[in-house]
């Protein structure tokens, strides 16, 4: 299985710091609380709590592809 490509964008990003616990493998926040990427890639296998990263975030600032 292909890895899965991750992207945010800061400026969408409210800190509600949600992703940080669904994926904190992922996802961490800044000193500001804006949301940081701890890696772009994960395999497709270990995708889900990034996708329910994504649903759950609600600034709309993360993409999966
Ligand atoms: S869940 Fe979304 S709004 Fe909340 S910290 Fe993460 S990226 Fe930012």
């Amino acid at each position: 299985m292909a890895d899965i490509h991750i992207s945010v964008d800061k400026g969408r990003c409210i800190m509600s710091g949600n992703c940080t616990f669904v994926a904190a493998d992922v996802f961490d926040q800044d000193d500001d609380g804006f949301v940081e990427l701890l890696t772009s890639s994960v395999a497709a296998e270990n995708a889900e709590n990034v996708r329910d990263a994504a649903r759950r975030c609600p600034g709309a600032a993360i993409v999966v592809d």
